[in-house]
């Protein structure tokens, strides 16, 4: 009685399921939803079985198998969470000319070519002088995250040594990147010293010995010991790194290229500053507080740089070009100090709770009449995510949406599954909250539409 994978293929379903998927994925999914239609027909009674009712039931089978194939691929979506650096929605959005920039490249493009001389050039080089530039360094070197950073120096500068670090810097920084096993997996030995919150020089001084190798600090990014703490001076340390000739090399995460206390953000260092106490090597990751695309950027003396480009293990982390051109369109914005009118995280972060209520009013009014949602305005906190300056509560102002005929929880699965674009809302106090703050202006319309869906 079973319909033939054919049969389901030629459905209307299984032609949708064909033009999206091509016929061999689809031929494999008509196959598997008649297998689960099989397994389930022994549980029914057999005088009730129509064979029309099965064809039905089979296509629709097919019909959830693509919409289920559709939500596992990597889709746009709006981040009304109010967490501006969200790890989980693609971290950092591009700026209109780093877009733009990686359109121009996606051909063929002078990546590592130098078109003065016709011959070989160097990937990169002009990506490490503006950030050189930028971070008053000697030196820079571009590799895939923040993470492959820190494994790289570790790798290529400490393997067989010691590497002395706080014990209140043995961090994870989420997604299983955890400070000590990097240590391990990249040969280096660890030595901690000091207590979770109080570390001081002498414990530096005690662990110092022939086989010490490094000394690394580790931004603790998403979490803070407050109270009873200590840790030297990054001067300090500096100075004693140079007396014991051991490399000095600084983990900072997030990394601000500008200071971010202007913005209310005062618990962020900033790279230059810290290339100024005499750090040797500094790295943070351009897709955080940089507001770029994914990539690890290392600062430092031109020696150890030079050192980490000749190891085997940067030809294993070094980026595309795709990357080299956000980072470049980016990195212009801050040169020229248009960083908060051209780059997205730092236009949020930058933005003021009576601009985001303007935002939210002219939303209001262009979803009116609403027949079903109650929208109301509140004072509420965003965040920065990204695991910087996690204490931090930024004023903005929120929308909260409720539907008198259904919960929170449904309402929260409309907004992300029922409009064209996923919505990504969080629940507070029983209610949808939405915050504009990190809803790119461009999506507004979008936003809209999508609210006027959830009404329905
Ligand atoms: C985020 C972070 C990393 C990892 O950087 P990715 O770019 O996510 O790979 C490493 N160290 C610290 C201190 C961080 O905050």
């Amino acid at each position: 009685m079973l319909p033939s994978v054919d049969e389901l293929l030629r459905t209307s379903a299984g032609r949708k399921y064909i033009t999206s998927e091509g016929s061999a994925a689809a031929t494999a999914a008509a196959r598997s939803a008649l297998a689960k239609l099989r397994d389930s027909m022994g549980d029914m009674p057999r005088e009730n079985l129509e064979r029309c009712d099965l064809i039905t039931e089979a296509e629709a089978q097919l019909g959830s198998s693509l919409s289920a194939r559709h939500l596992s691929q990597v889709r746009p979506v709006i981040n009304a969470t109010g967490v501006v650096i969200h790890t989980n929605l693609g971290r950092a959005p591009l700026s209109e000319e780093a877009k733009t920039a990686v359109r121009d490249v996606s051909g063929h493009c002078s990546l590592e070519y130098d078109l003065e001389t016709g011959k070989r050039g160097h990937r990169g080089g002009r990506i490490d002088r503006l950030i050189s530039e930028l971070t008053g360094a000697e030196d820079a070197l571009v590799v895939n995250n923040g993470a492959a950073a820190v494994f790289l120096v570790l790798t290529a500068l400490a393997q067989n040594t010691e590497v002395v670090i706080s014990r209140g810097e043995l961090v994870e920084i989420g997604g299983d990147f955890r400070i000590p096993d990097v240590l391990t997996a990249s040969g280096a030995i660890l030595r901690e010293v000091g207590t979770t919150n109080r570390t001081k020089l002498f414990d530096y001084e005690r662990a110092i010995n022939p086989n010490t190798g490094m000394i690394l600090r580790v931004h603790p990014s998403n979490f803070r010991i407050i109270g009873f703490t200590a840790a030297p001076k990054r001067e300090e340390l500096a100075a004693f790194a140079r007396q014991h000739n051991v490399v000095f090399y600084e983990d900072l995460g997030s990394g601000a290229l500008i200071d971010m206390s202007t913005i209310g953000l005062a618990d962020e260092p900033v790279v230059k500053p810290v290339v100024e106490a005499g750090v040797d090597l500094v790295s943070f990751s351009s897709d955080k507080l940089v507001g770029a695309a994914q990539a690890g950027i290392i600062v430092g003396g031109q020696q150890l740089i030079k050192r980490l480009r000749k190891h085997p293990l940067y030809r294993v982390l070094r980026p595309d070009k795709l990357t080299f051109a956000v980072l470049d369109a980016t990195l212009q914005a801050y040169r020229r100090g248009e960083m908060f009118e051209k780059i997205p995280v730092l236009r949020q972060l930058a933005a003021t709770p009576d601009s985001i209520a303007e935002r939210i009013s002219r939303l209001i009014q262009a979803v009116q009449p609403v027949r079903h949602l109650q929208l109301r305005i509140i004072d509420g906190f965003s965040t920065v995510g990204g695991g910087a300056a996690p204490a931090q509560e930024i004023p903005t102002k929120l929308i909260t949406a409720s539907r008198p005929d259904i919960s929170a929880t449904e309402l929260e699965r409309r907004f992300r599954l029922d409009s064209e674009i996923p919505v990504i809302t969080r629940i507070e106090a029983d209610k949808v909250m939405l915050d504009l703050r990190t809803v790119l202006v461009e999506d507004e319309e979008r936003l809209i539409d999508a609210v006027r869906r959830v009404d329905r």
